[in-house]
């Protein structure tokens, strides 16, 4: 079979990851990303044990190579600010540990996998998708600076603010919504930060004014990460966060919050923060979509089922796309020059042709299984958001307190979601 070309809008998380593993199967990748080269906006992201597995699984990025570059755990332990100790959540699965790691690491593995793969995957920056349009015969990408590109078929990895997500739904396509909920991520030296015994990382701290997560960056711990959220009605522009940011208004505004709050280490962490060196995000939410796809576009990733970051599993659904897609596209696609002996059961030699190939069961099934997945991860990030809130009175906060309490003990003082880490994406069905 000649090799297909699959076009990809986006080269943040789950663009890359795509390509990187359908080229395991002999899959030729061209990777289109706005940006006009490489990077990213900063920060550092937890990879959860379903979001490793599918990397090392299905993707092909060893499991070593993330875990070194990360502050690796096995668990989060829940504390009130007065040192009661609430609970802890189980945070491994089947040998994968949770890694808390810079965004721009995640980036640098997955170029650098990409460009391994360069036969098959290229990636051009400084092309902006504007409108799709698609035939029998294929699909072809008009980019802003008037490129046009021809493929077999069209995955938008393009994220919340999604231009594919315009073609997918027509005039059914949704305005992301803000959630009223901006946060503030800062990063301290290790020694700024008095941690009492017997707290140690990574620890969620609970407030009166709301939740503090607070996790190293790296692997020996040597920077200190924390988050904060508050409630914010007034929704502004890209511009006015940026403004809100930089002027530190956001860190005024968190550490006026907290002013009351005596105890370390959220003393020392609102004390030594540096307020116009902060990252903010304002988290924007998508409805549930009415479908994901056509005939040869599909949406994947952010741009498919945004949720806010409070679960910390955004990339990891993203990665987990990326990862079931590779499987149904090996499955109808894969040519002899399939490299992944893992992953050779997915592959199945056909006589068919590229243009044989009924595209949009194969999305129809992606996006049924995908989207039953989804649903249960999103559970889990609303409780999690829920719980980040400054309750308005005393006796509301206290309830959060005990009821917290009360919970984990009944648990053994130790929860784990099986579902959501022990997901394995190899072993999802695809057959249709
Ligand atoms: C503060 C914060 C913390 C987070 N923490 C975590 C965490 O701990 N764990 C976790 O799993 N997830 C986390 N997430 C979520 C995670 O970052 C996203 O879910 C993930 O990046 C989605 O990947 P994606 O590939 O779908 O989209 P993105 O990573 O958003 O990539 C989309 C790409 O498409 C490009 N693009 C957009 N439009 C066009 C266009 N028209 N033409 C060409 N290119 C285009 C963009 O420039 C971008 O590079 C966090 C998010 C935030 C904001």
């Amino acid at each position: 079979m000649s090799s297909p070309h699959v076009l990809i809008i986006g080269a943040g998380v789950g663009g890359p990851a795509l390509a990187i593993a359908a080229a395991q199967h002999g899959i030729r990748c061209t990777i289109f990303e706005l940006r006009s080269s490489p990077g990213t906006k900063g920060g550092s992201i937890m990879l959860q044990p379903n979001a490793r597995r599918v990397l090392d699984k299905v993707i092909g990025i060893p499991d070593e190579m993330v875990g070194k570059e990360g502050f690796e755990f096995d668990s989060i332990d829940f504390w009130w600010e007065d040192g009661m100790k609430i609970g802890s959540v189980d945070m491994s699965d089947g040998g994968y540990r949770s890694v808390r790691i810079k965004r721009e690491i995640v980036q640098r593995i997955l170029l650098q996998k990409c460009a391994e793969a360069k036969d098959l995957v290229e990636i051009r920056y400084g092309m902006k998708l504007e409108k799709i349009k698609e035939d029998k015969g294929g699909v072809t990408a008009y980019f802003e600076n008037g490129t046009e590109v021809r493929g077999n078929i069209l995955i938008g990895a393009d994220g919340i603010h999604s231009k594919v997500r315009e073609h997918v739904l027509g005039d059914l396509a949704p305005t992301p919504t803000y959630s009223g909920m901006v946060g503030l991520g800062s990063a301290l030296p290790r020694s700024l930060i008095p941690l009492p015994s017997p707290m140690t990382y990574p620890s969620f701290i609970y407030t009166p004014s709301g939740m503090i997560m607070v996790v190293p960056n790296d692997p020996l711990a040597q920077e200190i990460g924390f988050a904060a959220q508050r409630s914010e009605d007034q929704e502004r522009t890209r511009q006015g966060w940026e403004e809100y940011k930089t002027s530190g208004g956001l860190a005024r505004a968190i550490k006026n919050d907290y002013k009351d709050v005596t105890t370390q280490p959220v003393r020392a962490m609102m004390d030594n923060m540096i307020e116009d060196k902060v990252s903010l995000w304002a988290p924007y939410e998508i409805p549930d979509l009415e479908t994901w796809h056509t005939d040869r576009v599909c949406l994947m990733g952010d741009a498919a089922h945004a949720i806010p970051p409070s679960g910390g599993q955004g990339a990891g659904q993203a990665l987990e796309d990326a990862g079931f897609m590779s499987r149904l596209l090996a499955a109808k696609l894969s040519t002899p020059s399939s490299t992944n002996k893992d992953n050779d059961n997915d592959a199945k030699s056909s006589s068919t042709t590229v243009n044989d190939i009924d595209y949009a069961a194969l999305f129809a099934h992606f996006e049924k299984i995908r989207k039953a997945r989804f649903e249960s991860v999103r559970t889990l990030t609303k409780n999690s958001g829920d719980m980040r809130r400054a309750k308005s009175s005393f006796l509301s906060t206290m309830f959060r307190k005990y009821s917290m309490k009360v919970w984990f003990t009944l648990q053994g003082g130790y929860y784990k979601n099986d579902a959501v880490l022990g997901y394995d994406v190899a072993a999802a069905d695809i057959t249709y």
